[in-house]
């Protein structure tokens, strides 16, 4: 039977639904393979105001709202729940106007579905480029982005994603918009409401549009990829790299069990006859550097060659997902904490019921390791727990970059205080009081 908000929906906003059950099928799925859920429309406005219609027709029909972009988070978070209510998907894709564009001072402001790389070849030509890279660049839309503050390859340079948001507009629940989209760089009156769009994983609101303060990238950068014994020689090596007086652009490491995976998984050929523990890639600004790395080191300043040796570090994510349904984990501790972690966690890990094979690779000067374990069932989440445990204790944090989602909620209060989440809370029930976005994202519905 046509539910009341499609009959309202298909009058409405004819030509931006679907409710083909094929291709609603093919929104209900996240990255990972491990969450699914169900929906009975898919919307695809194409403007602000077609979100509002939108919103105000789902909240007028007590149907909610999963909002998603390019479906490449991590946490379950970008597909609906398996739920009895009826769930409208709303996806940003078709969002993508790209305005304003201010050559002299840096800003853009693009809508939510437009992706990293389609950003990049906007920019890039003008001699400007957006400070997050990552590999799911294709795919990875600005909105996403700014909903998960993502971190990526560039974080101990230019920091996450709220670093380079200079404002947004967020659709509420009740249909009205919230923007700072105009307002000037510097604004010191008072709490920055629209910030809390960032980082809110779709909780409080759909997001339409997000100006971005672009960088100067640098004219010519270094890439070296380094053998290390171990992560505490990777630190060492990190600290000489950061005291060359060149700017570091990126730190990011690969352990062997990853590197094999990766060597495994894709056409990419060893880069030394013996895989180090540690394969350690560190990009810094400039070509005339004063600084020694180990033998065996290999570096360059030709692009095309620094895009192959990145192949590496991109491929990490998705070759362990081929091995199947992987427990992922997305922590951080303090970078001076990150050897003796990683040893606690190898002895936590080697010995753990379940687990045939794990390993890590991520940002070393962020401290933060994305954690990959093979074994256990998917739905046995002993060993997620043990780890974040061991996460807690080094007073480190359950997700350094990927969000919550629905994975990590259960986790949420080992490393953030009740007073943090009550607030929260509180703050969400301002935004969207019937629990009309993302129902079961970040906290249980
Ligand atoms: C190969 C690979 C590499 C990755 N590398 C990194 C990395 O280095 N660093 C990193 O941080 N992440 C990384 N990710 C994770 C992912 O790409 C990021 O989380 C990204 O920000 C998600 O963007 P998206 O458009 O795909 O959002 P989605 O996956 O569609 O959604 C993610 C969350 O944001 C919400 N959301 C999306 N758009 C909006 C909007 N317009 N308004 C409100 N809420 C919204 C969704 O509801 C959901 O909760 C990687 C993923 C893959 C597959």
């Amino acid at each position: 039977m046509t539910s009341q908000l499609i009959v309202q929906l298909s009058a409405e906003l004819p030509e931006s639904i679907v409710t083909d059950p094929e291709i609603i099928s093919s929104y209900l799925t996240d990255w990972t393979g491990r969450f699914t859920g169900t929906a009975s429309v898919i919307a695809r406005p194409k403007n602000v105001a077609e979100v509002v219609t939108l919103v105000r027709a789902c909240a007028a029909n007590q149907a909610r709202i999963q909002i998603q972009g390019g479906n490449t988070g991590l946490v379950g978070g970008s597909v609906p729940p398996d739920s009895t209510d009826e769930i409208c998907v709303l996806s940003t894709t078709n969002l993508t106007t790209i305005t304003e564009f201010d050559e002299v001072s840096g800003h853009i402001t693009v809508g939510a579905g437009v992706t990293v790389k389609a950003l990049q070849d906007f920019v890039r030509p003008h001699g400007w480029d957006f400070a997050i890279d990552l590999a799911s660049r294709e795919s990875a839309t600005i909105g996403g982005l700014a909903a998960t503050n993502a971190g990526g390859v560039r974080v101990c340079a230019f920091g996450m994603t709220k670093r380079s948001v200079a404002g947004v507009e967020l659709v509420m629940a009740d249909g009205r918009v919230l923007t700072n989209l105009a307002a000037p760089l510097k604004d010191n009156t008072g709490y920055l409401v629209e910030d809390l769009a960032i980082g809110s994983e779709g909780t409080l609101g759909v997001i339409t549009a997000i100006r971005i303060k672009l960088i100067r990238p640098a004219a010519r950068s270094t890439l070296f990829v380094i053998p290390a014994e171990s992560l505490a020689h990777a630190h060492e090596l990190l600290v000489r790299a950061q005291g060359s007086g060149n700017q570091l652009l990126a730190a990011e490491y690969i352990d062997a069990k990853s590197m094999e995976i990766i060597l495994a998984r894709t056409q990419l050929r060893p880069l030394w006859k013996i895989t180090p523990t540690i394969a350690l890639l560190i990009e810094l600004e400039g070509t005339e550097l004063n600084v020694d790395f180990p033998e065996l080191s290999l570096g360059t300043s030709d692009r095309t060659e620094q895009r192959n040796y990145w192949q590496y570090r991109e491929s990490a994510s998705d070759s362990w997902t081929a091995l199947g349904q992987i427990h992922k984990l997305d922590v951080s501790v303090a970078v001076s904490d990150v050897a003796e972690f990683e040893l606690s966690l190898n002895n936590l890990l080697s010995s753990f019921k379940g687990v045939r094979t794990y390993g890590s690779f991520g940002h070393l000067a962020d401290g933060n390791l994305h954690i990959e374990i093979d074994g256990p069932a998917i739905d046995d989440f002993a060993v997620d727990y043990a780890v974040l445990k061991l996460v807690a204790e080094f007073n480190g944090s359950v997700s350094a970059e990927h969000g919550i989602g629905r994975a990590k909620r259960e986790y949420l209060s080992l490393t953030r205080p009740a007073l943090d989440i009550e607030i929260a809370k509180q703050i969400k029930s301002v935004f969207d009081p019937t629990g009309l976005f993302n129902p079961g994202v970040l906290y249980a519905d």
